[in-house]
């Protein structure tokens, strides 16, 4: 019978370790690695931590560290990396993502400490990526604040971004966020992500108003995350597109007048720089 050499020990340091956001198949390989061979798991809420390693089939010592914890208890952790590999972990998803470590990693960073991060899955990403929004540009902005004044002056700040935008919310809030939105970006294309990777996954797409009635008439259960579809671009008229051609065609060659002008307005590269051929030909 041979008997397995024990996992060789992790080198200390800090190790920032994404968990599954629901479906635990989606653990990786390298955090099963990482819980395997560390010294210690940091994370927010033992219990949580604790089913999930119990589920893996392995033990480690787990110490608690949230938002809660004092500037003495994160100095210790920080201490115990110097010689020993510690993981961070969150309840859910990819650490520090609105969850605690950011003040963390930075103690750490300016102790020295080696640091290493292990993606996985992260609510905002798997929303974004199954939303049909567009995601060339997108702004995460974490949970909008819970007061209507304050909801409503974030969503106007965030609204302004020529991006799609990312929420964290919550079932009892989702309807109140998306009236917000009906009355300040009635335009936008709206997308709710609810239970991702779960049994009961969805994702909704609509108009903000329509949007609110449907889970106004069926209140939602799960963990959300919402959407906003970036503002449509200004429609910009021959004339125009061949004004801003013209400026330009005096400084640039067509293909690069052709560039400029298809970013500052969002036209067909290929069109412009047709239309930049024939104008310069007159
Ligand atoms: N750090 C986590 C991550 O990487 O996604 C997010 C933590 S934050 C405290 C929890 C919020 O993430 C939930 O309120 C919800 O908005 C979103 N979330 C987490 N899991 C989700 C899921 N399975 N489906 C939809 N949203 C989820």
């Amino acid at each position: 019978m041979s008997i397995e050499p024990p996992p060789e020990a992790l080198s200390p340091g800090l190790y920032i370790v994404a968990t599954p956001i629901g479906n635990l198949g989606d653990v990786t390989l390298r955090a099963v690695d990482s819980f395997t061979r560390c010294d210690v798991v940091a994370c927010e809420d033992t219990r949580v931590t604790g089913k999930l390693l119990k589920h893996l089939g392995i033990h480690k010592p787990l110490h608690r560290y949230n938002d809660h914890s004092d500037e003495a208890a994160r100095l210790r952790l920080v201490q115990m990396m110097q010689d020993n590999a510690v993981v961070l972990v969150s309840d859910a998803g990819t650490p520090l993502i609105s969850d605690p470590g950011h003040r963390l990693v930075r103690d750490a960073r300016a102790a020295g400490v080696a640091i290493t991060s292990l993606p996985g899955a992260c609510a905002a990403i798997t929303a974004l990526t199954l939303s049909g929004l567009p995601n060339d540009r997108f702004l995460f902005a974490g949970f909008l604040p819970v007061k209507e004044k304050a909801r409503k002056a974030a969503l106007e700040d965030a609204g302004a971004a020529n991006a799609t935008l990312i929420f964290y919310e919550t079932g009892p809030r989702l309807v109140k966020s998306l009236d917000a939105m009906a009355e300040l970006l009635p335009d936008r294309a709206i997308s709710v992500a609810r239970e991702l990777t779960k049994l009961f996954e969805e994702c909704r797409t609509g108009s903000a108003a329509v949007l609110a009635g449907h889970y106004r008439d069926n209140p939602p259960k799960g963990e959300i995350v919402l959407m906003v579809g970036p503002p449509a671009k200004a429609a910009f008229s021959q004339q125009d597109a061949d004004a801003l051609l013209r400026a330009a065609l005096d400084i640039d060659k067509p293909s690069q007048a052709a560039s400029k002008v298809a970013k500052a307005i969002g036209g067909d590269r290929k069109m412009l720089y047709a239309r930049a051929m024939q104008l310069r030909a007159r």
